[in-house]
């Protein structure tokens, strides 16, 4: 391998701006060219490719978002729209792709593997960490440090009202975002898709602790839940169920994906850039970098897509032991 390209796809999340650095950083290293790709496999397929080298990727690693950035590419799901990426990696004289991105862009890049032969690696990009192989995805750490602080400036209008706030996160059709920093921002009630506490249950539990004195609350709603789904709905419901509170309602969005990324993600994404880049050069192909148990490994792309990332049961207990 002498020229390697790499891409960011899907959702943005921080981090990747570190990890785009650390493959570019790490091919300067290793003594090969760099190319990066812009908007994902969209740029790909039209060949917008941008030579890299170690200083063209200075000044990014604290920046949120992706310098590339990502896009969503209807074309290279079709078989014509692949051969042309092919076509334009071959013409660049490249022959190896890193993928940063989330299961989708895996999918993709192993359907790509699979047909033309052709040396991909994957860095788990976005905040949901809903990625097997992998106990952090990048992003997911930036995310839950951004939430937390959303909770706390809450908290303060929550407890100087009386109010009860949902608060809804993102996740996708995970919880894990909403498990931590359900504890960490010290909510009341965590709803997450992998438990169903139901309506009548969170009734129940709001109104013993309100009786217990408690004069505020916080519910963090996964995005994902069955019954947060629609979390106005669920405020409607409890409004309705309930005495003593002001009901409100705060939905992050967005700005859970943005900020400048964590001390840990940057490091995390300094440390999967290195070993994507090295596996590559040590002929290794469709597989994700990940963290597992502090070590950075090799998962089969077709692991990581097809397994689930399970949520951790004693977070859950801590939770409940927490809200008490
Ligand atoms: P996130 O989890 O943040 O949304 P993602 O990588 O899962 O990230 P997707 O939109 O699912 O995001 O996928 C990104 C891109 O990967 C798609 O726009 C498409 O170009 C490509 N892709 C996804 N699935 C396939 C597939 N089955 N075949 C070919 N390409 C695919």
């Amino acid at each position: 391998i002498k020229k390697l390209a790499v891409l960011t796809s899907g959702g943005d999340s921080p981090g990747m701006n570190a990890a785009i650095r650390s493959v570019v950083r790490t091919c300067a290293y290793h003594d090969i060219e760099c190319v990066g790709v812009y908007r994902g496999y969209e740029g790909l397929i039209e060949g917008d490719f941008k030579p890299m080298d170690a200083r063209s990727v200075k000044g990014i690693i604290n920046k949120g978002g992706t310098i590339l950035k990502s896009a969503r590419s209807k074309e290279f799901r079709t078989i014509e729209g692949r051969q042309k990426a092919f076509k334009q990696l071959i013409g660049a004289n490249i022959d190896g792709l890193v993928v940063v991105g989330g299961d989708g862009s895996f999918t993709g890049a192993l359907i790509f593997n699979q047909e033309f032969d052709f040396p991909v690696m994957g860095i788990p990009g976005t905040i949901d960490n809903d990625i097997y192989g992998t106990s952090h995805t990048l992003g997911f750490d930036t995310a839950l440090n951004t939430v937390v602080d959303a909770i706390d400036k809450i908290r303060d209008t929550a407890s100087s009202h009386n109010r009860l706030f949902f608060i809804e996160v993102m996740g996708r059709d995970v919880g894990h975002i909403a498990l931590n920093v359900g504890i960490a921002g010290g909510a009341e009630e965590i709803l997450i898709p992998e438990e169903d506490l139901g309506l009548d249950r969170l009734v129940e539990s709001l109104n013993r602790s309100r009786k217990s004195g408690k004069t505020s609350s916080i519910v963090i709603v996964a995005e994902g839940d069955k019954i947060g789904k629609n979390i106005f709905e669920l405020k409607d419901y409890v409004d309705e169920n309930m005495e003593g509170y002001d009901v409100r309602v705060s939905v992050l969005g967005h700005m859970q994906r943005g900020g400048a990324p964590s001390c840990f993600d940057r490091v995390l994404a300094s440390r999967m850039g290195v070993k994507a880049v090295e596996s590559l050069l040590e002929g290794e192909t469709n597989y994700m970098v990940g963290l597992l148990n502090n070590n950075v490994e090799l998962t089969p792309l077709e692991k990581a897509i097809k397994g689930k990332s399970k949520i951790n049961l004693e977070l859950l207990r801590v939770s409940d032991i927490m809200s008490t």
